[in-house]
């Protein structure tokens, strides 16, 4: 079930590692909604190229942009050239996420950096770079960043995620105010365990079972879920919420 109208119509929307999983669910709800979709991928053309071409079976518009969210160059120069070619920019999804896991002991500096780096600096530096078309979309303005439930609640063996995924609470709220003057919304959503290739890699087929009986919905979230509330926050209808963390979790946390 998904938003099938027009309140985006119109409206331009930027989607962070749109290629596949949740990105790809939320770039073909925006297009649901009328919104033309830039979806960003880092090295996953192919996959990319299968959501654009979902979006366009469907009726909609969408570009792909290749840059790597964690180069603030890349970044800025992709981030401003697609705006200046399609009449601004109105929606940013920060949704471009990695998971590396391991205990603090063994986790190596690389990959503690490598993980604040996309999931962290990768936000701030789009958000940067989307700053100025924004402002100038004025209440349409919108951010979405796509945290975790575990930047809320913390988990062991995900020491650098789970602080990346904290701090994107604290950017989202601080952002809200910043912007707030200009009518821009800033919001965070923090989904629990949906089925894409990040949990699939993660979560072998015998954890799943145990980590069902965590979840008072019963069930694992599917892409579909974490979409409907980007695209509920990045519609007309959400104009005056700023700096919620909406929680898609099944229960998980409360
Ligand atoms: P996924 O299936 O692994 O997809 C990750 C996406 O991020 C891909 O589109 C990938 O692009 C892109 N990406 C990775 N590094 C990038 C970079 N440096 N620059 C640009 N794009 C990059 O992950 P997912 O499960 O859909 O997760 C999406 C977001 O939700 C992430 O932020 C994740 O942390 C968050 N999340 C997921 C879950 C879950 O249970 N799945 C739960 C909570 C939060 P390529 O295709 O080019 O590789």
């Amino acid at each position: 079930m998904a938003f099938k109208d027009n309140a985006l119509e119109g409206k331009v929307a930027l989607v962070t590692g749109g290629s596949r999983g949740i990105g790809r669910a939320i770039c073909l709800s925006l297009s649901g909604r009328g919104a033309l979709v830039a979806i960003n991928y880092r090295s996953n053309k192919e996959a990319a190229l299968e959501t654009k071409k979902n979006i366009e079976d469907s009726g909609g518009k969408a570009v792909l942009v290749e840059f790597d969210v964690a180069d603030a160059e890349q970044s800025k120069s992709a981030i401003e050239s697609f705006a200046k070619d399609h009449g601004g920019l109105h929606i940013l999804v920060n949704n471009a996420g990695v998971a590396i896991n391991g205990l603090l002991m063994r986790f190596k500096s690389d990959d503690w950096n490598k993980v604040i780096d996309i999931n962290l600096k990768g936000a701030f530096n789009c958000a940067k770079a989307a700053s100025r078309y924004l402002l100038k979309a004025r209440k349409d303005g919108r951010i979405i960043n796509i945290s975790s439930v575990v930047g809320e609640t913390g988990n062991g063996g995900q020491v650098a995620y789970a602080s990346a995924k904290s701090g994107l609470l604290g950017l989202t709220k601080s952002l809200a105010k910043e912007l707030a003057g200009r009518g821009v919304c800033v919001n965070a959503v923090t989904p629990g365990f949906i089925e894409t290739d990040m949990t699939a890699e993660h979560l072998p087929e015998d954890q799943k079972a145990k980590l069902l009986e965590t979840i008072p919905l019963g069930q694992i979230g599917q892409p579909q879920d974490v979409a409907n509330a980007v695209a509920f926050l990045a519609g007309p209808e959400a104009s005056y919420i700023t700096g919620h963390v909406l929680k898609v979790n099944g229960g998980l946390s409360m």
